[in-house]
């Protein structure tokens, strides 16, 4: 990959940022731009005078090791002193700067003319114009503020999102990272504020996107040659949510690209919505200089929702399908799917199409059924039966094969699996285990267990029963 001013300086800062107080890196380095390399000489753009003398004065053996790390022993750094309100008059708007001495950084003066009056698109990227191209913004209507009941569980997080949807990119939340376990409402925040800024900025350019989406959009650019536009195409996004930006754990080219499109972004007071099932803390694979820039604006967590916010989602959910339901059951319902809202709004939608596929009332027994069928079977203890059924669905048999005295070598090696399982996720003893197993001793167990161990080291097949049925039962 060819460097870029701003590949080159980017690698700068991350190093330069792992070697200064964060404040300083915020003054000092945050508002300087690069803006060309040629024959080794990186040209960064610096506000003022004053800011210039304060980087060769304070800083400039930083930049210097930093530099030379990426452009080797000839690197050379040229400022370029941008002067405010200098836009549209024909003064030039940098400034002669004398050679620096002090610096065996060679200084020089250049002289790059504005390419446009617009403060707004000193980008060059930006064409004039291309703010026209409608972008579709791939949002869900559905998932909106009003249908994110507010709780305990969520309220930094929703109200920082109302925060930022009422001024995008001109709060401090940015990026602002929403990160909680599976099904409590990070997908729907996202977009959330998504629509409601499209509500109340229409002429803003929002666009939602899956990290997995936006990795393939990525690999296809790469194949078609076509990274620049990739790149540029998400750099004139207004408010760019990526949702579940964990998955791009490991891949470092998505890693890469999205931190460039991260930091114009950024720069240009653009504001990011990321969503991730971890704190950045607990994120693996990920570049540092990406994770410290996700830990710039505000990350807030969903948690699991208090007894009260269930039972609101839960009914809410009813209201809007048009559907009643006893209080107890829903009670019920909120009681017993404690930690992903959307088991719970799957086990309603189960429950109700059970009901009325079978003209039955909604009774407390079908919902013990529904959510004993339906819910994951974390936490709570797995029961003998609930092993002998997955193990004999695993097989395709029934579960009075699998206890049958039969001597068939499927079934027996089932059968064992059935007793391995039971003595591993349950607290039972071997007699117990056996007498429910199709009325075995606890020898007969004891032996299955043994067996299972065996054959899972020396059998591959064998082992990939047993990695199977663990998963199914550890779900
Ligand atoms: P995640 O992305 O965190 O896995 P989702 O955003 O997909 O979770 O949410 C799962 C389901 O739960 C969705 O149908 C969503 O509408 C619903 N949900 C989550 N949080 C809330 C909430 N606070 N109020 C109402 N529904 C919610
Ligand atoms: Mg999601």
């Amino acid at each position: 990959m060819s460097k870029t001013a701003e590949s080159v300086w980017n690698n700068c800062l991350a190093f330069i940022e792992d070697n200064i107080t964060s404040q300083a890196y915020k003054t000092w380095f945050e508002p300087i731009k690069a803006v060309k390399l040629t024959d080794n000489a990186l040209s960064i753009q610096v506000p003022s005078k004053f800011f210039y003398e304060w980087l060769e004065e304070h800083y400039v053996k930083i930049l210097k090791v930093a530099l030379t790390k990426e452009l080797g022993a000839t690197a050379k750094l040229v400022y370029i002193i941008r002067m405010e309100n200098t836009y549209g008059n024909k003064q030039p708007f940098t400034e002669k700067i004398p050679s620096a001495n002090r610096s065996n950084l060679q200084s020089q003066e250049i002289d790059v003319p504005l390419k446009n009056k617009s403060p707004e698109l000193k980008n060059p990227f930006v064409i004039p114009g291309i703010r026209n191209v409608k972008i579709e913004s791939q949002l869900n209507p559905n998932y909106n503020f009003e249908s994110f009941l507010e709780g305990e569980s969520n309220r930094l997080a929703r109200s920082a999102g109302l925060a930022v949807a009422n001024k995008p990119g001109g709060t401090s939340f940015n990026p602002l990272l929403i990160f909680g376990g599976v099904g409590l409402g990070k997908t729907h925040l996202g977009h959330a504020i998504g629509v409601d800024i499209k509500d109340k900025y229409p002429e803003k350019t929002v666009l939602y996107i899956s990290a997995e989406k936006f990795t393939q959009q990525y690999i296809e650019s790469v194949k078609k040659n076509n990274r620049n536009d990739f790149i540029h195409f998400y750099q004139i996004i207004d408010v760019l949510i990526v949702d579940d930006i964990q998955l791009l754990s490991g891949k470092a080219g998505t890693q890469d690209v999205f931190f460039h499109i991260f930091n114009h972004l950024h720069q240009n007071g653009k504001q990011v919505i990321l969503t991730s099932d971890k704190a950045p803390v607990d994120m693996i694979d990920i570049e540092q200089r990406l994770l410290s820039r996700f830990k710039w604006g505000l990350s807030a967590e969903l948690n699991h929702p208090d007894y009260d916010t269930r039972v609101a989602i839960i009914k809410n959910k009813l209201y809007r399908d048009g559907v009643e339901m006893p209080e107890d059951i829903i009670e019920f319902l909120a009681n017993n799917i404690k930690t992903n809202i959307r088991e719970l709004e799957g086990a309603i939608i189960s429950l109700i199409a059970h009901s009325s596929f079978n003209k039955k009332e909604i009774t407390i027994d079908l919902a013990r059924k529904i959510v004993d069928n339906y819910v994951k079977h974390t936490k709570r203890e797995v029961s003998i039966d609930y092993i002998q059924k997955v193990v004999s669905d695993y097989f395709q048999m029934d579960v009075d094969t699998l206890q049958s005295k039969t001597r068939k070598r499927h079934i027996v090696q089932a059968r064992q699996l059935a007793m391995f399982f039971a003595k591993k996720f349950t607290k039972a003893s071997l007699a117990s285990i056996g007498s429910q197993i199709g009325q075995r001793d606890h020898a007969t167990v004891l032996h299955a267990c043994k067996t299972v161990d065996n054959l899972s080291s020396t059998d591959k097949q064998f082992r990939k029963y047993v990695e199977d049925l663990s998963k199914k039962l550890t779900l």
